[in-house]
C-alpha cells in the first residue's frame, strides 16, 4: 500500500486480467528498459491474480506481463499489448509475491502460471522467475503464443512443468488473418521443439464465429497437437466481449464488435474434434 501512495500506480494485485491498466511504467528510463530486459532484473507486470481455476491444473497464482507482438482480432486484453503499460516490478519482489502464496498452491494442488501479453517478450525476466518458483517445489507454467519460444534454452524450458501454448490457427494465411500478419513457422517448430523435450503442453483455441470456427483448420490443430505426442489436454476457449471496452478506450479499430459468443452445440463441435483427433478436450 506504501508504494500505491508514493507512486499512484494501483495495488500489483488485481481482482482480474480484465482491470484496464495502462502508462504504469512510463516513467522507467529507457536505458533501464533495456537493462531489464536483457538481465531480467526488473519485469513489466499488469498484474498478479490469485485464485484462478483456468490458467492450469488446480488452483493458480497468474502473474500477467505486458507486450505482446501478436494483434489477434479477438484479444481481450490489449492494454498487454504495450511493456509500459506494465508496472515495473523487480525480480525480487516478483518472487517474494509467490512465495507469500507458495505453501497453500502447494497444498491445493496449484501452481503459479505466467500469462500475459506474451511472456516470452521478457523471456530474461520470466526465465528467472520460472527458476525461483520451481526452487520453491511450486508447480510452473506458461501461457504463450510460442512466437518466441527461441528465448529459452532447453534447461530453462525444463523448469517449466507446463506449457500452455495458445494456438491461434495452423495454416500460414489464417494465422496472419487472426493475428495481423504475423507467420506461424517459429511457432509450429517452438512446439515440435518442446515435443522433443517432452515438455508436458496444452492447447488452447479460441472460439470465435465467423473467424476460427473453420472445421479444415481445426481439425489441422488437432492432428498436429496428437502428432506431438506430448499434448494432454485442449480447451476450447468461447469467444466473448469482455475485453470489448478496452479496445474502445485504447482508440483501437475492433473489427469483432457484432461477433456473438458460439453457442454450446459450436463449441461442444469443435471439443469434439480435438476427442477424435486422441487430445482429452473441453
Ligand atoms: S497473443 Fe494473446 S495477448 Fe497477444 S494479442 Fe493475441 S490474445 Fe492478445
Amino acid at each position: 500500500m506504501a508504494t500505491e501512495a508514493v507512486t499512484g500506480r494501483p495495488p500489483l494485485e488485481a481482482k482480474s486480467p480484465f482491470e484496464m491498466r495502462v502508462h504504469l511504467g512510463e516513467g522507467v528510463a529507457e536505458t533501464d528498459v533495456r537493462s531489464a530486459l536483457k538481465t531480467g532484473d526488473m519485469g513489466f507486470l499488469h498484474s498478479f491474480t490469485t485464485g484462478s481455476a483456468v490458467d492450469g491444473p488446480g488452483i493458480r497464482l497468474v502473474a500477467w506481463t505486458t507486450a505482446c507482438m501478436f494483434r489477434c482480432q479477438y484479444c481481450h486484453n490489449p492494454d498487454t499489448w504495450t511493456l509500459s503499460n506494465g508496472i515495473p516490478v523487480t525480480l525480487d519482489q516478483a518472487i517474494s509475491e509467490v512465495r507469500k502464496y507458495s505453501n497453500g498452491l502447494k497444498a491445493m494442488g496449484g501452481g503459479f502460471t505466467l500469462s500475459g501479453g506474451e511472456p516470452l517478450m521478457q523471456a530474461r525476466f520470466a526465465a528467472r522467475l520460472f527458476a525461483a518458483v520451481k526452487a520453491m517445489g511450486v508447480h510452473t507454467a506458461i501461457e504463450t503464443n510460442g512466437f518466441y519460444g527461441e528465448n529459452l534454452s532447453d534447461d530453462e524450458l525444463r523448469n517449466i512443468d507446463l506449457v500452455i501454448l495458445d494456438m491461434k490457427a495452423f495454416t500460414l494465411e489464417q494465422h496472419k488473418r487472426v493475428t495481423g500478419g504475423l507467420n506461424n513457422a517459429d511457432v509450429l517448430e517452438f512446439c515440435n521443439r518442446l515435443a522433443e523435450l517432452k515438455r508436458p503442453m496444452w492447447l488452447r483455441y479460441v472460439l470465435v464465429p465467423g473467424l476460427t470456427d473453420i472445421l479444415e483448420e481445426m481439425e489441422a490443430v488437432a492432428d498436429f497437437g496428437t502428432s506431438l505426442g506430448v499434448v494432454e489436454r485442449a480447451e476450447i476457449l468461447p469467444f466473448h466481449q469482455l475485453g470489448q471496452y478496452k479496445w474502445e478506450r485504447l482508440g483501437l479499430n475492433y473489427t469483432l464488435a457484432s461477433t456473438e459468443p458460439p453457442t454450446r452445440e459450436q463449441v461442444a463441435s469443435a471439443v469434439a474434434i480435438f476427442r477424435e483427433a486422441g487430445i482429452p478436450a473441453d
